[in-house]
């Protein structure tokens, strides 16, 4: 049962004429599935419903043709052909007592429009400010544009109501909406009653609040999303600012959603970013308005939540991470279900989704975005086929998550681990400066399944096929996992490199094992994400001298998907790290390495005592070959299924493993599926 110290968060708190069950509030967030794949978002959205929480958000809804983000795939509300999605996500929604609400978006200067091919509209004439740079420009609105912003916004209000919405919320937080381009003195340098003074800019919030009142506030509240700060200085909207613009129009919406800067900022990962991290930005708002207040801070503790609302910072605990990662959350901590809460580790995995316009994923809750096109929850799983019992192999997050959900199934398991630690790369992983959190794959399946008396973990127990086909259990998943290459081959080089015996070489592997270099020391990154600049920063605390080689135009470029980039440059650049960018490794000699420009070939030296490869990795797939290899003996020995999982079949992200493991679950004993897709998805019907 709960514990009475929560109790407070499950106070209903009234928005204009709507209640919120309770205090937590799903703020909009985006899933790379959109206007694309509408059923799969609507599921993802009931499953929260079911989860207990009080408000649950779409993400950003397009409100007009004439600013849209291509090529990022939200929502859109442009004419009648996009209700029946809404509507779905609407009734998905409300299926479990939850208010629905929409994010209502005019992109303004960062809509470039490249579907639409209409002119971008902003309150001054701006580049199109966006991730890509692209050759466009919006036009500043004249008098009759902002007529025609309301009569769209009024368009898309009444749509909004017309699908079932309880919550309108106009967005203009993250640099991404028209209303903040107004209130910014950056964007808005018109000299109008719409520019200028604070109060001119905030002019066309204040229309467009009213005139949603007046279309629909009799049955829908009206929210706004803004920034905390902008994060420009005072020439931005600054929280200075912000704090005036809320004393100022005190009670103009409904409720105030404080989001903060730009998506960068305000969805930072666990490496740099704390729970609760803007706390101070927050504090003092609520005490100016007598509207209720959202704030977000990846939260998932809920002592940290009680502290939050006790403290007057806010009424809403606002969540979007921490939602994806556990869309039960609430019910847990109403349940008195504390241990059993799957905590966001702050990787940004599911922001990559969006970014990469494909459909998102999490580390921690594999069945994101898998509600409707597999039938996956995040805390069911339907019973075992048979009595047949499961070995696993590896205890990495792979490992870990297949064993977890096997024995959800109800199945006997073995889940075999060569080392006396259990978590495999993450734990190895979550020692590396900034990666603590990632410990959380690990401890989560781990706590779940030391509650199953079905799954039993057996320590120091490396097995060879020997083993495997001695043990007598009928279905066995391979999830032992990768190591890291020391060849040099990766993307730049697909073949092997000269390698001069006498220079040491390491590995990521080698670091992690705490066997490390000395000196000066060139990393040389062809992996692209996190890795190479995480050891670089270990290096440099460990007093070495670190030069930084990457092929990339930037270092860890990948992590630009998880919106870490330019804060993982800032970070190396601040700890004197030497960066060299366009440099792919051409040769590694006894006193230092040959290094070629990427675009002219054109080579130098840098001299140094060692090199770190962060490469590729290769499959530790030598039990699997040595099983398969055997495969008659399979059947004398009871064995039905031999399976790898994760990193053993093709090394990824840890998501990709905990993925893997819980597909395994899912698919164990279950009927063949011939030539048909393993996933389903909804295709465009053809027009007349
Ligand atoms: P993944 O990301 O796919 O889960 P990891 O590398 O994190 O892979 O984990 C693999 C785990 O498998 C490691 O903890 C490793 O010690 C373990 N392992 C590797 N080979 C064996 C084996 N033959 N028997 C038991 N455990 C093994
Ligand atoms: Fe949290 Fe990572 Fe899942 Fe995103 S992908 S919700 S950051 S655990």
């Amino acid at each position: 049962m709960r514990d009475p110290r929560y109790d407070i968060l499950f106070e209903p708190v009234k928005i204009g004429p709507v209640t919120a069950r309770n205090r937590f509030y799903q703020v909009p967030h985006c899933n790379g599935g959109g206007y694309r794949d509408p059923s799969a978002a609507a599921e993802m959205r009931r499953i929260k419903s079911e989860g207990g929480w009080g408000v649950i958000f779409t993400e950003q809804v397009e409100i007009h043709h004439t600013s849209e983000i291509t090529p990022f795939i939200e929502l859109r509300i442009w004419d009648e052909d996009d209700m029946p999605g809404l509507a779905k996500m609407a009734d998905a929604i409300h299926s479990n007592g939850a208010l629905a609400g929409i994010e209502l978006a005019y992109s303004g200067a960062n809509g470039p429009n490249l579907y639409t091919r209409e002119v971008p509209l902003a309150p001054s004439h701006t580049p199109i400010l966006t991730f890509t740079s692209d050759p466009v420009q919006a036009r500043a609105m004249d008098k009759e544009d902002i007529r025609n912003l309301r009569h769209w916004h009024k368009l898309a209000y009444r749509r909004a109501k017309r699908a079932g919405y309880d919550i309108l919320c106009l967005y203009g937080a993250h640099g991404f909406g028209v209303i903040q381009h107004f209130l910014s003195p950056r964007t808005n340098q018109r000299t109008d009653e719409y520019g200028g003074s604070l109060e001119n800019r905030s002019r066309l919030l204040k229309e467009l609040i009213s005139d949603a009142r007046d279309e629909v506030g009799d049955t829908c509240a009206i929210a706004v999303r803004l920034s905390l700060d902008e994060l420009a200085g005072e020439q931005g909207f600054s929280n200075a600012q912000l704090r005036d613009m809320v004393a100022m129009h005190a009670e103009l919406p409904d409720l105030w959603d404080f989001a903060h800067g730009t998506w960068e900022a305000c969805s930072g990962t666990s490496r740099f970013k704390p729970e609760g991290a803007q706390e101070d930005l927050i504090r003092g708002l609520k005490q100016l308005t007598p509207r209720p207040v959202v704030g977000v801070g990846r939260f998932t503790s809920a002592d940290m939540m009680v502290r939050q609302v006790r403290q007057g910072l806010m009424d809403f605990i606002g969540a979007a991470r921490p939602s994806i990662a556990d869309p039960f959350l609430p019910k847990k901590i109403d349940e008195g279900r504390i241990e059993d809460i799957r905590e966001c580790i702050g990787c940004n995995i599911c922001v990559t989704g969006d970014m990469t316009m494909s459909l998102s994923r999490c580390t921690q809750n594999s069945s994101f975005m898998e509600e409707w096109r597999k039938g996956w929850h995040p805390e069911t799983i339907r019973p075992k086929q048979s009595d047949a019992k499961v070995l696993v192999v590896g205890a990495g997050p792979a490992g870990l998550s297949a064993a977890h959900k096997v024995g959800l199934r109800g199945y006997e398991v073995a889940l075999a681990e060569a080392t006396a630690e259990l978590g495999g790369r993450v734990t190895r992983e979550s020692r590396l400066p900034g990666l603590s959190a990632w410990a959380r794959v690990r401890d989560y399946r781990h706590g779940q399944i030391a509650k199953m008396t079905n799954v039993n973990v057996y320590r120091d127990s490396a097995l060879t096929a020997d083993d495997v086909l001695g043990f007598g259990f009928e279905n066995i998943a391979i999830a032992t996992g990768a190591r890291w290459r020391r060849d040099g081959i990766a993307r730049y080089n697909l073949l092997p490199i000269p390698l001069a015996g006498s220079m040491p070489v390491f590995t990521p592997d080698d670091l992690m094992a705490g066997s490390l270099p000395t000196g000066h020391v060139v990393v040389y990154d062809d992996d692209h994400y996190y890795m190479g600049s995480v050891l670089a920063e270990l290096l440099v605390q460990k007093g070495c001298k670190v030069t930084f080689v990457t092929p990339a135009t930037k270092v860890a470029e990948w992590s630009f998907n998880t919106l870490e980039q330019g804060t993982i440059q800032a970070r190396l650049l601040e700890t004197g790290v030497d960066v060299r960018v366009t440099r792919g490794l051409s040769s590694v000699e006894a006193d230092g390495v040959t290094v070629a420009c990427t675009y002219t070939g054109r080579t130098e030296r840098i001299g140094c005592d060692a090199v770190v490869m962060v490469t590729a990795r290769l499959p530790e797939d030598g039990l699997f070959l040595a099983l398969k290899a055997r495969e008659a003996e399979w059947a004398d020995n009871g064995i039905a299924s031999v399976k790898l999982i994760g990193d053993a079949n093709a090394p990824a992200a840890i998501a990709w493993a905990t993925y893997a493991g819980h597909r395994y679950a899912e698919e164990l004993e279950a009927p063949p599926i011939g030539d048909a897709l393993p996933f389903r998805r909804e295709v465009a019907r053809l027009k007349d």
